[in-house]
Protein backbone atom coordinates (compact mmCIF):
# COMPACT_ATOMS: atom_id res chain seq x y z
CA UNK A 1 0.00 0.00 0.00
CA UNK A 2 1.07 3.58 -0.63
CA UNK A 3 -0.34 6.69 -1.23
CA UNK A 4 -0.31 9.16 -3.95
CA UNK A 5 -2.39 12.93 -4.23
CA UNK A 6 -5.33 13.31 -6.42
CA UNK A 7 -7.41 16.25 -7.26
CA UNK A 8 -11.13 15.88 -6.62
CA UNK A 9 -13.21 18.39 -7.88
CA UNK A 10 -17.13 19.08 -6.87
CA UNK A 11 -19.34 21.31 -8.12
CA UNK A 12 -20.87 24.09 -5.83
CA UNK A 13 -24.48 24.65 -5.37
CA UNK A 14 -25.38 27.86 -7.27
CA UNK A 15 -26.83 30.19 -4.37
CA UNK A 16 -23.39 30.19 -3.57
CA UNK A 17 -22.09 32.04 -6.35
CA UNK A 18 -22.83 36.04 -4.97
CA UNK A 19 -20.47 35.70 -2.33
CA UNK A 20 -17.73 33.45 -4.35
CA UNK A 21 -18.09 36.32 -6.88
CA UNK A 22 -16.79 38.72 -4.25
CA UNK A 23 -14.43 36.47 -2.72
CA UNK A 24 -13.05 36.88 -6.21
CA UNK A 25 -13.27 40.34 -6.70
CA UNK A 26 -11.10 40.29 -3.58
CA UNK A 27 -8.36 37.94 -5.16
CA UNK A 28 -8.45 39.42 -8.28
CA UNK A 29 -7.63 43.12 -6.12
CA UNK A 30 -4.36 41.34 -4.52
CA UNK A 31 -3.76 39.88 -7.89
CA UNK A 32 -3.55 43.29 -9.48
CA UNK A 33 -1.68 44.99 -6.87
CA UNK A 34 0.97 42.44 -7.29
CA UNK A 35 0.77 43.18 -10.89
CA UNK A 36 1.12 46.44 -10.36
CA UNK A 37 3.57 47.17 -7.55
CA UNK A 38 6.08 44.29 -8.77
CA UNK A 39 5.92 45.77 -12.40
CA UNK A 40 6.90 48.99 -10.90
CA UNK A 41 9.50 47.37 -9.02
CA UNK A 42 10.91 45.89 -11.98
CA UNK A 43 10.94 49.73 -13.94
CA UNK A 44 12.04 51.59 -11.07
CA UNK A 45 14.24 49.65 -8.91
CA UNK A 46 15.16 46.62 -11.32
CA UNK A 47 13.95 44.50 -8.59
CA UNK A 48 12.03 41.51 -8.74
CA UNK A 49 9.95 41.15 -6.17
CA UNK A 50 9.42 37.35 -4.88
CA UNK A 51 6.45 36.06 -3.14
CA UNK A 52 7.11 36.48 0.07
CA UNK A 53 8.05 39.79 -0.76
CA UNK A 54 4.57 40.63 -2.07
CA UNK A 55 3.16 38.86 1.00
CA UNK A 56 4.69 41.44 3.42
CA UNK A 57 3.16 44.29 1.57
CA UNK A 58 -0.87 43.00 1.71
CA UNK A 59 -0.07 41.65 4.72
CA UNK A 60 -3.22 43.40 6.74
CA UNK A 61 -5.43 43.37 3.28
CA UNK A 62 -7.75 40.77 4.73
CA UNK A 63 -8.26 42.86 7.93
CA UNK A 64 -9.84 45.77 5.95
CA UNK A 65 -13.53 46.24 6.00
CA UNK A 66 -15.46 43.99 3.91
CA UNK A 67 -13.14 41.94 2.78
CA UNK A 68 -13.79 38.24 3.02
CA UNK A 69 -10.76 36.06 2.20
CA UNK A 70 -8.52 35.78 5.15
CA UNK A 71 -4.81 36.04 5.35
CA UNK A 72 -4.39 32.52 4.23
CA UNK A 73 -5.85 33.46 0.56
CA UNK A 74 -3.87 36.55 0.17
CA UNK A 75 -0.46 34.93 0.83
CA UNK A 76 -1.22 32.25 -1.47
CA UNK A 77 -2.61 34.85 -4.67
CA UNK A 78 0.83 36.01 -3.72
CA UNK A 79 3.18 33.27 -4.02
CA UNK A 80 1.17 32.26 -7.32
CA UNK A 81 1.66 35.76 -8.64
CA UNK A 82 5.46 35.12 -8.66
CA UNK A 83 5.12 32.00 -9.53
CA UNK A 84 3.00 32.55 -12.34
CA UNK A 85 5.76 35.60 -13.66
CA UNK A 86 8.52 33.48 -13.59
CA UNK A 87 6.65 30.65 -15.45
CA UNK A 88 5.68 33.05 -18.74
CA UNK A 89 9.19 34.51 -18.15
CA UNK A 90 7.40 38.40 -18.13
CA UNK A 91 7.55 41.33 -16.43
CA UNK A 92 3.93 41.80 -16.26
CA UNK A 93 1.35 39.46 -16.38
CA UNK A 94 -2.58 39.89 -18.02
CA UNK A 95 -5.04 41.56 -15.71
CA UNK A 96 -7.49 40.02 -13.73
CA UNK A 97 -10.92 41.61 -14.83
CA UNK A 98 -13.52 41.02 -12.46
CA UNK A 99 -16.72 42.98 -14.53
CA UNK A 100 -18.47 40.06 -15.75
CA UNK A 101 -19.57 41.80 -18.82
CA UNK A 102 -16.40 42.60 -19.80
CA UNK A 103 -15.12 40.82 -22.94
CA UNK A 104 -12.01 39.92 -21.30
CA UNK A 105 -13.30 38.73 -17.93
CA UNK A 106 -11.27 36.44 -16.02
CA UNK A 107 -13.44 33.33 -14.76
CA UNK A 108 -13.58 33.49 -10.59
CA UNK A 109 -10.56 31.75 -8.68
CA UNK A 110 -10.31 31.61 -5.05
CA UNK A 111 -7.11 29.65 -3.35
CA UNK A 112 -7.06 28.11 -0.32
CA UNK A 113 -4.29 26.69 1.98
CA UNK A 114 -4.38 23.29 3.43
CA UNK A 115 -6.53 23.45 6.26
CA UNK A 116 -8.44 26.30 5.84
CA UNK A 117 -11.36 24.76 3.28
CA UNK A 118 -12.97 22.14 6.05
CA UNK A 119 -15.90 19.45 5.58
CA UNK A 120 -18.49 19.05 7.84
CA UNK A 121 -22.02 17.97 7.89
CA UNK A 122 -22.27 18.07 3.84
CA UNK A 123 -21.11 21.17 3.61
CA UNK A 124 -17.36 23.11 3.12
CA UNK A 125 -16.70 25.77 5.87
CA UNK A 126 -14.43 28.67 4.37
CA UNK A 127 -13.40 31.81 5.27
CA UNK A 128 -16.75 31.96 7.70
CA UNK A 129 -19.29 30.82 5.41
CA UNK A 130 -20.90 27.57 4.48
CA UNK A 131 -20.86 26.33 1.13
CA UNK A 132 -23.62 23.43 0.36
CA UNK A 133 -22.11 21.19 -2.71
CA UNK A 134 -22.98 17.85 -4.25
CA UNK A 135 -20.23 15.58 -2.69
CA UNK A 136 -19.95 12.50 -5.27
CA UNK A 137 -16.79 11.88 -3.66
CA UNK A 138 -17.92 11.42 -0.34
CA UNK A 139 -15.36 13.99 1.30
CA UNK A 140 -15.60 13.03 4.72
CA UNK A 141 -13.57 9.72 4.11
CA UNK A 142 -10.31 12.51 2.94
CA UNK A 143 -8.22 14.73 4.56
CA UNK A 144 -8.19 18.12 2.45
CA UNK A 145 -5.20 20.00 1.93
CA UNK A 146 -4.75 22.73 -0.29
CA UNK A 147 -7.05 23.97 -3.45
CA UNK A 148 -9.36 26.29 -5.07
CA UNK A 149 -12.98 27.74 -5.94
CA UNK A 150 -13.09 27.94 -9.89
CA UNK A 151 -15.89 29.62 -12.09
CA UNK A 152 -16.63 28.11 -15.69
CA UNK A 153 -17.94 30.14 -18.15
CA UNK A 154 -21.28 29.23 -17.58
CA UNK A 155 -20.68 30.73 -14.02
CA UNK A 156 -21.05 27.20 -12.05
CA UNK A 157 -18.94 27.03 -9.63
CA UNK A 158 -16.55 24.21 -8.34
CA UNK A 159 -14.36 23.36 -5.30
CA UNK A 160 -11.10 21.56 -6.38
CA UNK A 161 -9.42 20.31 -3.63
CA UNK A 162 -5.98 18.03 -3.13
CA UNK A 163 -6.31 14.60 -1.34
CA UNK A 164 -4.01 12.38 -0.55
CA UNK A 165 -5.69 8.49 -1.02
CA UNK A 166 -4.14 5.42 -0.74
CA UNK A 167 -3.21 2.96 -4.01
CA UNK A 168 -3.84 -1.01 -3.99
CA UNK A 169 -1.91 -2.26 -7.00
CA UNK A 170 -4.20 -3.86 -9.38
CA UNK A 171 -5.18 -7.65 -8.93
CA UNK A 172 -5.01 -8.02 -12.73
CA UNK A 173 -2.79 -10.85 -14.19
CA UNK A 174 -3.64 -10.23 -18.19
CA UNK A 175 -2.23 -8.15 -20.54
CA UNK A 176 -3.64 -6.03 -22.85
CA UNK A 177 -2.95 -4.13 -26.15
CA UNK A 178 -4.85 -0.71 -27.07
CA UNK A 179 -5.22 0.48 -30.74
CA UNK A 180 -6.20 4.04 -31.27
CA UNK A 181 -8.16 4.15 -34.33
CA UNK A 182 -10.03 6.52 -35.71
CA UNK A 183 -13.70 5.36 -36.06
CA UNK A 184 -13.47 4.34 -32.17
CA UNK A 185 -12.00 5.95 -29.55
CA UNK A 186 -10.01 2.78 -28.78
CA UNK A 187 -9.92 -0.69 -29.26
CA UNK A 188 -8.36 -3.66 -27.37
CA UNK A 189 -6.60 -6.90 -27.97
CA UNK A 190 -9.75 -8.60 -26.59
CA UNK A 191 -12.61 -6.49 -28.45
CA UNK A 192 -13.67 -4.09 -25.97
CA UNK A 193 -14.35 -0.41 -27.72
CA UNK A 194 -14.84 3.00 -26.17
CA UNK A 195 -16.99 5.47 -28.44
CA UNK A 196 -14.88 8.66 -29.04
CA UNK A 197 -17.51 10.46 -31.49
CA UNK A 198 -19.29 12.36 -28.49
CA UNK A 199 -19.27 15.59 -30.99
CA UNK A 200 -21.04 13.77 -33.42
CA UNK A 201 -23.87 12.90 -31.63
CA UNK A 202 -24.39 16.13 -30.34
CA UNK A 203 -23.06 18.07 -33.46
CA UNK A 204 -26.97 18.68 -34.79
CA UNK A 205 -27.59 20.49 -31.98
CA UNK A 206 -24.35 22.24 -31.77
CA UNK A 207 -25.25 23.13 -35.40
CA UNK A 208 -28.90 24.71 -34.37
CA UNK A 209 -27.52 26.57 -31.43
CA UNK A 210 -24.59 28.28 -33.70
CA UNK A 211 -26.85 29.75 -36.25
CA UNK A 212 -29.71 30.77 -34.06
CA UNK A 213 -26.57 32.54 -31.72
CA UNK A 214 -27.83 30.95 -28.51
CA UNK A 215 -24.85 31.33 -26.64
CA UNK A 216 -25.54 29.72 -23.19
CA UNK A 217 -26.66 26.99 -25.24
CA UNK A 218 -23.73 26.32 -27.19
CA UNK A 219 -21.38 26.56 -23.91
CA UNK A 220 -24.04 24.19 -22.34
CA UNK A 221 -23.57 21.74 -25.04
CA UNK A 222 -19.88 22.08 -25.61
CA UNK A 223 -19.34 21.36 -21.75
CA UNK A 224 -21.81 17.98 -22.18
CA UNK A 225 -19.22 16.71 -24.78
CA UNK A 226 -17.07 17.48 -22.11
CA UNK A 227 -18.10 15.60 -19.29
CA UNK A 228 -19.20 12.45 -21.47
CA UNK A 229 -15.79 12.21 -22.69
CA UNK A 230 -14.15 12.98 -19.70
CA UNK A 231 -16.33 10.57 -17.51
CA UNK A 232 -16.36 7.45 -20.25
CA UNK A 233 -12.69 7.82 -20.51
CA UNK A 234 -12.10 7.55 -16.64
CA UNK A 235 -14.44 4.48 -16.74
CA UNK A 236 -12.91 3.01 -19.98
CA UNK A 237 -8.74 3.08 -18.21
CA UNK A 238 -10.15 2.66 -14.53
CA UNK A 239 -11.50 -0.97 -15.69
CA UNK A 240 -8.52 -1.36 -17.93
CA UNK A 241 -6.13 -0.94 -15.16
CA UNK A 242 -8.38 -2.96 -12.50
CA UNK A 243 -8.07 -6.21 -15.06
CA UNK A 244 -4.65 -6.24 -16.61
CA UNK A 245 -0.76 -6.21 -15.05
CA UNK A 246 0.39 -4.61 -18.61
CA UNK A 247 -0.86 -2.55 -20.72
CA UNK A 248 0.45 -1.37 -24.53
CA UNK A 249 -0.39 1.43 -26.27
CA UNK A 250 0.22 2.24 -29.70
CA UNK A 251 2.52 5.73 -30.48
CA UNK A 252 -0.14 7.07 -32.58
CA UNK A 253 0.91 10.75 -32.89
CA UNK A 254 -1.97 13.27 -32.87
CA UNK A 255 -0.07 15.98 -34.57
CA UNK A 256 0.75 13.62 -37.94
CA UNK A 257 -3.20 12.71 -37.97
CA UNK A 258 -4.41 16.34 -37.52
CA UNK A 259 -2.54 16.85 -41.00
CA UNK A 260 -5.13 14.18 -42.32
CA UNK A 261 -8.72 14.76 -43.43
CA UNK A 262 -9.34 13.48 -40.26
CA UNK A 263 -8.43 16.44 -37.74
CA UNK A 264 -11.89 16.46 -36.19
CA UNK A 265 -12.48 13.11 -35.14
CA UNK A 266 -8.56 12.84 -34.07
CA UNK A 267 -8.99 15.96 -31.98
CA UNK A 268 -12.01 14.94 -30.78
CA UNK A 269 -11.31 11.43 -29.54
CA UNK A 270 -8.98 12.62 -27.04
CA UNK A 271 -6.04 10.09 -27.05
CA UNK A 272 -3.79 12.24 -25.26
CA UNK A 273 -6.40 12.17 -22.44
CA UNK A 274 -6.54 8.81 -22.60
CA UNK A 275 -3.09 8.42 -22.61
CA UNK A 276 -2.63 10.52 -19.68
CA UNK A 277 -5.21 8.80 -17.70
CA UNK A 278 -3.85 5.13 -18.44
CA UNK A 279 -0.26 6.32 -17.86
CA UNK A 280 -1.26 7.62 -13.88
CA UNK A 281 -3.63 4.99 -13.20
CA UNK A 282 -1.11 1.99 -14.17
CA UNK A 283 1.33 3.45 -12.01
CA UNK A 284 -0.51 4.25 -9.11
CA UNK A 285 -1.87 0.61 -9.20
CA UNK A 286 1.83 -0.74 -10.18
CA UNK A 287 0.56 -1.72 -13.43
CA UNK A 288 3.27 -1.87 -16.32
CA UNK A 289 2.27 1.22 -19.58
CA UNK A 290 4.39 1.30 -22.45
CA UNK A 291 3.94 3.30 -25.47
CA UNK A 292 5.12 0.94 -28.67
CA UNK A 293 5.99 1.46 -32.49
CA UNK A 294 2.48 0.70 -34.02
CA UNK A 295 3.79 0.61 -37.52
CA UNK A 296 2.46 -2.15 -39.62
CA UNK A 297 0.16 -3.12 -36.85
CA UNK A 298 -2.99 -2.47 -38.57
CA UNK A 299 -1.28 -4.44 -42.07
CA UNK A 300 0.19 -7.67 -40.03
CA UNK A 301 -1.84 -10.54 -39.68
CA UNK A 302 -2.09 -10.68 -35.64
CA UNK A 303 -2.51 -14.97 -36.19
CA UNK A 304 0.71 -15.63 -38.79
CA UNK A 305 2.54 -12.93 -38.42
CA UNK A 306 3.03 -11.79 -42.15
CA UNK A 307 1.49 -9.21 -43.91
CA UNK A 308 -0.32 -10.60 -46.68
CA UNK A 309 -1.82 -8.85 -49.63
CA UNK A 310 -5.27 -8.95 -48.45
CA UNK A 311 -4.48 -6.62 -45.53
CA UNK A 312 -5.75 -2.97 -45.22
CA UNK A 313 -2.94 -0.77 -46.31
CA UNK A 314 -2.70 3.17 -46.99
CA UNK A 315 -6.00 5.67 -46.99
CA UNK A 316 -7.53 2.99 -49.17
CA UNK A 317 -7.32 0.96 -46.36
CA UNK A 318 -9.01 3.02 -44.29
CA UNK A 319 -12.34 1.71 -45.18
CA UNK A 320 -11.40 -1.95 -44.64
CA UNK A 321 -13.05 -2.68 -41.34
CA UNK A 322 -13.32 -6.19 -41.84
CA UNK A 323 -10.91 -8.66 -43.75
CA UNK A 324 -9.25 -11.95 -43.84
CA UNK A 325 -5.65 -13.08 -43.92
CA UNK A 326 -4.90 -14.72 -47.49
CA UNK A 327 -2.24 -16.48 -45.53
CA UNK A 328 -3.25 -18.14 -42.78
CA UNK A 329 -7.32 -17.55 -43.72
CA UNK A 330 -7.63 -15.93 -39.94
CA UNK A 331 -10.48 -13.31 -40.01
CA UNK A 332 -9.86 -9.70 -38.70
CA UNK A 333 -11.63 -7.25 -36.93
CA UNK A 334 -8.80 -4.60 -38.40
CA UNK A 335 -8.75 -2.70 -35.19
CA UNK A 336 -8.92 -5.77 -32.79
CA UNK A 337 -5.87 -6.98 -34.89
CA UNK A 338 -3.98 -4.35 -34.51
CA UNK A 339 -4.15 -3.64 -31.10
CA UNK A 340 -3.40 -7.44 -30.42
CA UNK A 341 -0.55 -6.80 -32.90
CA UNK A 342 0.60 -3.51 -30.27
CA UNK A 343 -0.06 -6.66 -27.56
CA UNK A 344 3.08 -8.84 -29.02
CA UNK A 345 4.95 -5.75 -29.67
CA UNK A 346 4.71 -4.80 -26.16
CA UNK A 347 5.11 -8.46 -24.94
CA UNK A 348 8.86 -8.53 -27.44
CA UNK A 349 9.43 -5.16 -25.54
CA UNK A 350 9.06 -6.74 -22.14
CA UNK A 351 11.22 -9.68 -22.90
CA UNK A 352 13.70 -7.61 -23.90
CA UNK A 353 13.76 -5.48 -21.36
CA UNK A 354 14.43 -8.50 -18.77
CA UNK A 355 17.89 -9.64 -18.17
CA UNK A 356 19.05 -12.99 -19.08
CA UNK A 357 19.53 -14.76 -15.60
ZN1 LIG B 1 -2.46 -14.76 -41.17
Amino acid sequence: MSTATKTLQLRIKDKHAKVLCQMAREVNQVFNFCNETSFRAIRQRHQWLSGYDLQKLTAGYSKCDGITIGSGTVQMVCAEYATRRKQFKKSKLRWRVSNPNASKYSLGWVLFKGGHAKYKAGQIEFAGHKFSLWDSYGLSNYALRAGSFTQDSRGRWYFNVCVEVEVSPSAGTASIGIDLGLKECAVTSDGQRIEGRFYRKLECQLGMAQRAKKKKRLKAIHAKIKNQRKEALHQFSTALVRQNAAIFVGDVSSAKLIKTKMAKSTLDAGWASLKTMLEYKSHQAGVVFEVVNENYTTQTCSCCGVIPASSPKGRAGLRIREWTCSACGAEHDRDVNAARNILAAGHCRLAVGIPVL
